[in-house]
C-alpha cells in the first residue's frame, strides 16, 4: 500500500518468549508485552493444567448466571488485596474492562476528560458512554485544569493511561489526583503496562506514586506482565457493585475459563516475589539506552519496558522493521492511526526473559542498519 499502512498478521509456532518461531524460522523478539517473562513460565502452565482438571475447560455461563466460580472469587480477593483496594472485579479483557467501567460510571449529562494519547479502548469507552468528551494534550495538566474550571452539572471522570502504551512515559498521577480532588472528579487509571512492573513488589503505578484515594478507579490487565489473560477493575465496594450491575461488558458475556484464574493466583505470587526479575529488566533497559544513545534515530524518553525508537516516516519505520527481521530480530513498527502522523516508530519492548546478549544483538543490528 502506498502509505505503508497495510497491516498483516504473522503466525507464531512457539510459546511467547524472547525466542519465537515464525513461519519455521527462529527470531529474537522485542515486541511482546510479556514484561516479566511469565507467559511461558512452568509454574503457570502447571497451574492452568491443575485449574482445567478441577474446573474443566470453560465457565459455561456469565458471572451473574452460573459462571462465577470459586477460582474467580479467590482471584478477585487476591487482586484487591495486592493493589490495596477494598474490592476488585474480573473482566475478560482490558478492552472490555474499560468499556464496562466508563459506560457504567458516566452517561449523558456527565463529562469525561481524557489524555489525547490514551489507549483506543478508553477512547471507544468514552464514545459508548455518551458522556461529553473533553480531550487534553498529552500530560498537559494546565490544560486539564482549565477544562475542569468550567462549571458543569453531572459527574466528572478523568481518564488516563498510567504508562502510555506507545510512548512508555508515565502520566503525572499525583497531579491528576490533586486536580480530581479540587474539582470533585473521579479518576480512572489504566495500568495495563505498570501492573507487575512498577511499584514495590510490582503492585503497579499507584504503589509507584504511593497514591491511595477512594476517587481512584484502577484498571489493570492480566495478559501483559501477569503473563496470562484477562483484566480487573479495583475500587471502592460501591463502585464495584455498580459495575456488577451496570457494566454491560461484564453482565452480558461469558465468564473466562476458571483455569485462567487458577493460573493468575500463582502469577500474582510470582509478581510479588519478582524483585529479581524487575531488577534484571532495569539493567537491560539501562543497557539498551546507553547502547543506542548515539544512534541516528532516538529513543523516546521512557523509563519503562516500552522503549520506542522514533523514526517518523511510515515507510522508513516499516523498512527498518523488515531489515531487522531479515537479521532474525523481531521489532514491531507502529504507524498511524495507532500513533500520531509523522511519529512512526519501532516499539521495542524488553522482558525480564531477555539476556544481556539479546540486547547486545539488537544494539549491534540497529547500529549496522543506521550506516
Ligand atoms: C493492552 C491494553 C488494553 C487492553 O487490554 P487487553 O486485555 O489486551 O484487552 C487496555 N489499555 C491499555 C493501555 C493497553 O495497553
Amino acid at each position: 500500500m502506498a502509505q505503508g499502512l497495510l497491516r498483516q498478521r504473522r503466525t507464531l509456532q512457539s510459546p511467547q518468549s524472547p525466542h519465537i518461531v515464525v513461519d519455521g524460522k527462529p527470531y529474537l523478539s522485542f515486541c511482546s508485552n510479556d514484561y516479566l517473562g511469565l507467559a511461558n513460565h512452568p509454574e503457570l502452565i502447571d497451574a492452568m493444567q491443575r485449574g482445567a482438571a478441577q474446573y474443566g475447560a470453560g465457565a459455561g455461563a456469565a458471572h451473574l448466571v452460573s459462571g462465577h466460580t470459586r477460582a474467580h472469587h479467590e482471584l478477585e480477593v487476591a487482586l484487591a488485596d495486592f493493589v490495596s483496594k477494598p474490592a476488585a472485579l474480573l473482566f475478560s479483557t482490558g478492552y472490555m474492562a474499560n468499556l464496562g467501567a466508563v459506560q457504567a460510571l458516566v452517561g449523558k449529562g456527565d463529562t469525561v476528560f481524557a489524555d489525547k494519547l490514551n489507549h483506543a479502548s478508553l477512547n471507544d469507552a468514552m464514545l459508548l458512554s455518551r458522556a461529553e468528551v473533553q480531550r487534553y494534550r498529552h500530560n498537559d495538566i494546565a490544560q486539564l485544569a482549565q477544562l475542569l474550571e468550567k462549571p458543569r452539572s453531572g459527574r466528572k471522570l478523568v481518564i488516563a493511561d498510567a504508562v502510555f502504551s506507545m510512548d512508555g512515559d508515565l502520566a503525572p498521577l499525583p497531579e491528576l489526583l490533586a486536580l480530581c480532588e479540587r474539582h470533585d472528579a473521579w479518576m480512572l487509571v489504566d495500568d495495563a503496562h505498570g501492573f507487575g512492573v512498577l511499584g514495590e513488589q510490582g503492585r503497579g503505578s499507584l504503589a509507584h506514586f504511593k497514591l491511595d484515594s477512594p476517587r481512584i478507579i484502577y484498571m489493570a490487565t492480566l495478559g501483559k506482565a501477569a503473563g496470562v489473560f484477562g483484566a480487573f477493575v479495583a475500587a471502592e465496594q460501591v463502585v464495584i457493585n455498580t459495575l456488577v450491575n451496570h457494566a454491560h461488558s461484564y453482565v452480558y458475556t461469558t465468564a473466562t475459563p476458571p483455569a485462567l484464574s487458577v493460573a493468575l493466583l500463582d502469577s500474582i505470587k510470582l509478581i510479588e516475589q519478582g524483585d529479581g526479575l524487575r531488577a534484571h529488566l532495569q539493567l537491560l533497559l539501562a543497557q539498551l539506552r546507553s547502547g543506542l544513545h548515539d544512534l541516528r534515530w532516538k529513543l523516546m524518553p521512557s523509563s519503562t519496558a516500552i522503549q520506542p525508537l522514533l523514526i517518523g516516516d511510515n515507510k522508513a519505520a516499516l523498512e527498518l522493521s523488515n531489515a531487522l527481521r531479515e537479521r532474525g530480530i523481531w521489532v514491531a513498527a507502529i504507524r498511524p492511526p495507532t500513533v500520531p502522523q509523522g511519529t512512526a516508530r519501532l516499539r521495542i519492548t524488553l522482558s525480564a526473559a531477555h539476556t544481556a546478549a539479546d540486547v547486545t544483538r539488537l544494539i549491534g543490528a540497529l547500529h549496522e542498519l543506521a550506516r
